[in-house]
C-alpha cells in the first residue's frame, strides 16, 4: 500500500493534532484546506491564518475551492441541518469525496481526519460517523488518528503502515488531551475551538434562509451577508444597512452595477446598499432606514444622495422610519 496521506485541514487544534500522529510514524503527510464563502467573515485573513497553524505544525497544504459543490449540498442536505443551517454531515462526506480524489490524483494511501467520536453532536456521533465514512466511499481508507482505537480497523492499519498501538482513543467533549498533545508538538497558532462556520451562527442563518426562500442564493448576494444589518422590502429587494467603517467598505466593495447606494449628504454615517427592484419607492424607503440608523444631529434638514453612478447622484429628502416597522422590515 502507498504511504502517503491526504490530511483535512482545517486549522483547528483536532485536524493539526491527527496530521501529527500520523506524520510521528514517518508518514509523509499532505494537508488540504477546502474552502467555501461561509468559512469566515473574511476569508483573506482565514486562509492566512490557517497557513500559518500549517506552518508551524511543518504539514504542507494546498486550499481547494469547494464554494460551488457546497451550494448544491446547503440547498438540499441528505442528512440535514445542525442547529442552524449547517449541513455538517453532508459537508464532510463533500469534503472526503474531493479528498478521495486527491488521494488518488497524489497516488497517496489514504485520508486521515482530526474527528474524535462524540466531540460533536451532529457529525461526530458515532452513527453520523459511520454515514460519513461510507457515504464518502473511502470505506476502509479513512482514519481518525484521535479516535482511530476506538473506531474499525482501517485498511492501513490492517496492511502495517499505520501502527495502530500508536493510534489514539480520544472521545467526548473534553479538550484536556488534546492541549496536552498540543504543547508535546508544541502547537499554539490553532483556532480556538468554536462552533464551526458561519453556519452555525444564528443571525447569519437567519439572513441565509431569507435569501433560500427569496431563491436568491448565489454568491454576490451571499457574500453580501457578512457585511451589515439586512432589511427585505419585497421578494425580489433587499437593503443593507452599514454598521460601521468595516461594514461600509465591504457594501462598497460588493456594489453591483445595478445596485443603488445612499448616504447622507454632508454627515458621514452608513452607507446603504438598495439590491433588486430599485424604484423610486424603494429608494425612499432604503433612505428613510439611512436616516432611521445614521447618529446626525441635523435629521430634520437631512438629505440623502442616492446613485448606480458615482457621477449620476439624486437627491431626495428621508423621514426616519419608525422603530415598528424597521423590526417588521428586518431579516
Ligand atoms: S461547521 Fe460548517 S464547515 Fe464545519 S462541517 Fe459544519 S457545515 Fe461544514
Amino acid at each position: 500500500m502507498k504511504k502517503k496521506a491526504i490530511a483535512l485541514v482545517s486549522g483547528g487544534l483536532d485536524s493539526l493534532l491527527a496530521a501529527k500522529v500520523i506524520m510521528e510514524q514517518g508518514i509523509p503527510v499532505e494537508g488540504v484546506v477546502f474552502l467555501m464563502q461561509f468559512a469566515s467573515r473574511d476569508i483573506r485573513e482565514f486562509t492566512e491564518r490557517v497557513r500559518q497553524s500549517a506552518n508551524e505544525a511543518n504539514i504542507p497544504i494546498k486550499f481547494i475551492d469547494m464554494s460551488e459543490e457546497f451550494l448544491g449540498v446547503l440547498r438540499s442536505p441528505d442528512h440535514g441541518y445542525g442547529a442552524n443551517l449547517n449541513p455538517c454531515i453532508d459537508c464532510k462526506i463533500l469534503m472526503l469525496k474531493l479528498a478521495k480524489d486527491i488521494m488518488k490524483k497524489e497516488n497517496a494511501g489514504f485520508v486521515i481526519t482530526g474527528e474524535v467520536l462524540g466531540e460533536r453532536p451532529m457529525s461526530q456521533r458515532k452513527g453520523a460517523l459511520d454515514i460519513i465514512r461510507k457515504r464518502s466511499s473511502l470505506d476502509g481508507y479513512l482514519l481518525r488518528p484521535l479516535s482511530a482505537k476506538l473506531l474499525e480497523k482501517t485498511v492501513p492499519e490492517a496492511e502495517g503502515v499505520v501502527d495502530r498501538s500508536r493510534l489514539l482513543d480520544l472521545s467526548g467533549r473534553g479538550r484536556s488531551k488534546q492541549l496536552a498533545l498540543a504543547k508535546k508538538y508544541s502547537l499554539t497558532k490553532f483556532f480556538a475551538p468554536s462552533g464551526g462556520c458561519l453556519l452555525t451562527d444564528k443571525i447569519f442563518a437567519r439572513k441565509l434562509k431569507d435569501l433560500i426562500d427569496s431563491d436568491a442564493l448565489d454568491p454576490h448576494n451571499i457574500a453580501l451577508l457578512k457585511w451589515g444589518r439586512h432589511f427585505r422590502l419585497d421578494k425580489a429587494t433587499k437593503t443593507i444597512v452599514g454598521r460601521d467603517e468595516k461594514d461600509n467598505m465591504g457594501i462598497l466593495e460588493l456594489k453591483h452595477r445595478k445596485d443603488v447606494l445612499l448616504r447622507l449628504k454632508d454627515d458621514p454615517g452608513p452607507y446603504v446598499l438598495l439590491r433588486g427592484n430599485v424604484s423610486f419607492k424603494n429608494i425612499k424607503k432604503a433612505a428613510d432606514l439611512l436616516l432611521a440608523h445614521s447618529k446626525s444631529k441635523r435629521k430634520s434638514d437631512a438629505i440623502v444622495e442616492y446613485w448606480t453612478k458615482e457621477e449620476n447622484k439624486k437627491e431626495l429628502k428621508p423621514c426616519a422610519m419608525d422603530r415598528e416597522k424597521i423590526d417588521r422590515l428586518r431579516i
